[in-house]
């Protein structure tokens, strides 16, 4: 069962990094505990099975830690999200800002198909850059963002905000 306490006990706040000003929060204390960790696969896989989704989009790096559980315990194929320079194939590309600086996200041509629809999942949404990122992808391959799921919501860094008001569903276990 979904406990947000416990949750919040096991992820840790890192001030002033990468650089002053920011309190980071840290999900290597949560990976290091194995039942926090099942209990974050379950909540996300009890809530996208049986919604007719038909890919777990994950996203570079942190994403790659829990989509892969989730299409696993699903059943769905798993389409990565990568970092310029990553993926071998053919890709399609986007540039975005984020918190941080600038950044780009890429994804193999043929990891979708029309009518594809995607529950994208990443560790955190800070600014959203990243989710909206990898949603213009996931567009122009024809497809749909089901959901943006996360494990923590910043909401004053605006993200969740944006993400509503391109119309794309977003749910985080809890949020700082
Ligand atoms: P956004 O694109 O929403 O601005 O930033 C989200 C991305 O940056 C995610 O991929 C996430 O991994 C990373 N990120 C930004 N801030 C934090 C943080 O405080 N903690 C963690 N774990 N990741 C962060």
């Amino acid at each position: 069962k979904f406990d947000e306490e416990r949750l919040r006990s096991l992820i840790r706040a890192v001030p002033d990094w990468p650089e002053a000003g920011v309190m980071f929060r840290d999900i290597t204390t949560l990976l290091q505990d194995p039942q926090g960790m099942r209990m974050v696969h379950n909540t996300f896989a009890d809530r996208y099975r049986d919604q007719n989704i038909t890919h777990i989009g994950a996203l570079d790096a942190r994403g790659f830690l829990l989509g892969a559980p989730l299409a696993d315990a699903l059943g769905l194929p798993l389409v990565i999200f990568r970092k310029p320079g990553k993926l071998p194939a053919e890709t399609i590309s986007v540039e975005y800002t984020l918190e941080y600086g600038k950044a780009a996200l890429e994804v193999h041509k043929d990891a979708l198909t029309e009518n594809s629809r995607v529950v994208l999942i990443d560790d955190l949404i800070a600014t959203g850059g990243t989710l909206l990122a990898a949603n213009t992808l996931i567009e122009r391959l024809g497809g749909k963002v089901i959901e943006a799921a996360a494990i923590i919501d910043l909401p004053a860094l605006g993200g969740s905000a944006k993400l509503e008001t391109a119309g794309i569903p977003y749910f985080a276990l809890t949020s700082y």
